[in-house]
């Protein structure tokens, strides 16, 4: 058993049962034709990798997807994520992607358990350290992918 593993057994029993069924079907998974953004981050610590794809109205998000390998965390989060900021304005999601960082490096509290829905299955990732940057890696990519598209809706150029 590797010490990713021994980490992962000390979750609760729930929450690795949600990590694992976004692991195992992953939502919004792989690519999109005409994305606006595309953006690949890696994880050397875990070997995680992870392309995020996004297509835009210019004021919302109407598509996302994202393909990758790596641990049960990284994946998962990157699943929870496309499934939580598809539908919501560039705005309302930079600002839900900012957030979700700062709780997961312990600089926020997360709101009451039951609010964030299958994202609250990260919360005990907290616990391992070198862990966290797995859980954050698509968000990071999210956060840098929307900082793009709006920046570029500002110039008036989308695209
Ligand atoms: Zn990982």
């Amino acid at each position: 058993m590797s010490a990713t593993d021994k980490e992962f057994i000390a979750l609760d029993w729930l929450y690795q049962e949600i990590i694992l069924d976004h692991y195992k079907r992953p939502r919004n998974f792989g690519t999109l034709e005409s994305a606006n953004t595309v953006l690949e981050e890696e994880n050397p610590y875990c070997g995680d990798r992870i392309v995020v794809q996004i297509k835009t109205d210019g004021e919302r998000i109407t598509d996302i997807r994202f393909s990758g390998r790596g641990c049960a965390i990284s994946q998962a989060s990157a699943s929870m994520m496309t499934e939580r900021v598809k539908g919501m304005s560039l705005e309302e999601a930079l600002k839900f992607a900012e957030d979700f960082r700062e709780m997961m490096r312990g600089e926020k509290p997360f709101p009451p358990e039951g609010e964030l829905e299958d994202l609250d299955a990260l919360r005990g990732v907290r616990e391992f350290p070198v862990r966290i940057k797995c859980a954050t890696l698509a968000w990071d990519l999210l956060q840098r992918s929307l900082a793009h598209l709006l920046a570029s809706k500002n110039g008036g150029d989308l695209k």
